[in-house]
């Protein structure tokens, strides 16, 4: 007979195998996207040191994992493509110019690529990218994307200024760049229901947000994809790691 302890014992085992499930799939078919931004020794909070940019990768190398463009992403998920195991994507985010001397050489050693978005005002300041080096990249297997015109939190401005943002800076990136550009980085991870309409609008395929978590298949809004914040690590590879699977963990809460 169940009496009430048993009953709470059974509903236990229950959420735990839920959450076994839950945990299990996304590991399957889920996608984790890396958001980094400089690869640099001795720089900001959000700033990576080559040789902990390249230990991370040789850990992705050593477990397997193969990175993937978001177009690859998307392809798949519109059943136009299939995705290798374990894929990851690595994306960076501001548009600086270590990327292209200190991360791409380093990627390419590991036989990985990446996605750099593009704050589109920006190129041929100093410490960022030029749009040479970027059409460079982009011939290099790099994935090129929008971090808008002007690096604004998009949730803090008025509509029209918001909509600006993510249309003029897609267009001038592809004047640039010579192909379509399909996806948006929010500065700050900022974003609110009016981007989706006008990311739509634009034609762009998706928009990574500051959610943590990995992506799955079925996901309904592709203008908040999930990214795995990626800053400078204070306790070296061990950290790495744990960020990955605290992202697998909560991936079902977020
Ligand atoms: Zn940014």
């Amino acid at each position: 007979m169940f009496n009430k302890r048993t009953g709470w014992i059974v509903l236990l085992l229950c959420c735990i195998a839920l959450l076994i499930f839950l945990w299990g799939r996304t590991k399957m078919q889920g996608v984790p996207i890396l958001a980094y931004h400089e690869v640099v020794a001795d720089g900001e909070m959000y700033s990576i040191d080559p040789k902990q940019f390249e230990a991370q990768l040789n850990y992705l190398k050593q477990e397997g994992y193969h990175s993937v463009s978001l177009h690859d992403v998307f392809e798949a998920r519109e059943g136009r493509g299939t995705l290798p195991d374990k894929p990851i994507v690595l994306t960076f985010d501001d548009g600086y110019e270590d990327n292209y001397t200190q991360a791409l050489p380093l990627m390419e050693k590991y036989g990985f690529s990446g996605t750099v978005f593009i704050i589109s005002s920006k190129p041929g300041e100093e410490e960022y990218l030029s749009w040479d080096e970027i059409r460079t990249m982009q011939d290099r297997h790099t994935e090129i994307g929008s971090h808008t015109v002007s690096h604004l939190a998009l949730d803090e401005v008025p509509r029209a200024e918001k909509q600006q943002e993510i249309v003029d800076s897609k267009r001038v990136i592809e004047e640039k760049i010579g192909r379509p550009v399909e996806f948006l980085a929010y500065p700050f991870g900022a974003y609110d229901k009016d981007c989706f309409e006008f990311l739509r609008n634009a034609g762009y395929r998706g928009a990574c947000a500051g959610v943590p978590g990995y992506n799955l298949p079925d996901d309904k809004n592709p203008y908040r994809l999930k990214r795995v914040n990626i800053p400078r690590p204070h306790f070296g590879l061990m950290e790495f790691k744990l960020r990955i699977l605290k992202s697998l963990l909560f991936s079902p809460f977020t």
